[in-house]
């Protein structure tokens, strides 16, 4: 066993996301049999991903601030810290920050066979659609 190396914290792409959010990779695939991928992801307020599905789904656990997250049938959940939020493959869905605190969460899933079709990144989310419940 090892102490796996520590990717520096990287910035989430403005195609992909909305605000500042920065991504710490915790674990990644070794070899082409493993597929399980785990990174923590920090939003600043305000701060959510564009819409998006994951080909094997996502499970998401919030460790700081309140998590809003919404799919396309106008539905929008808050979860807090200790709670686990899953996604199953395909849907349509976003998730981040509220406007007025930051969010922290695990984001833990599976790579697809392509490992480029694991996300499927779709549009921005607008603002009249951030919203809370
Ligand atoms: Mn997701």
């Amino acid at each position: 066993m090892n102490i796996e190396p520590k990717p520096a914290t990287a910035k989430g792409s403005p195609d992909w996301f909305t605000g500042d959010v920065w991504v710490d990779m915790i674990a990644a695939p070794h070899d082409d049999r493993q597929r399980m991928i785990v990174s923590r992801v920090r939003f600043a307020p305000g701060a959510r991903t564009a819409w998006h599905s994951h080909e094997q789904g996502q499970t998401l656990h919030v460790t700081g601030g309140v998590a809003l997250l919404g799919t396309r049938d106008g539905t929008v959940i808050e979860a807090r810290p200790g709670q686990t939020i899953y996604t199953p493959p395909g849907e349509e869905h976003w998730h981040g920050a509220t406007p007025d605190d930051f969010m922290e969460h695990l984001a833990m899933l599976e790579n697809g066979d392509d490992p480029a079709t694991t996300t499927v990144w779709l549009e921005h989310l607008p603002d009249r659609d951030y919203v809370r419940p």
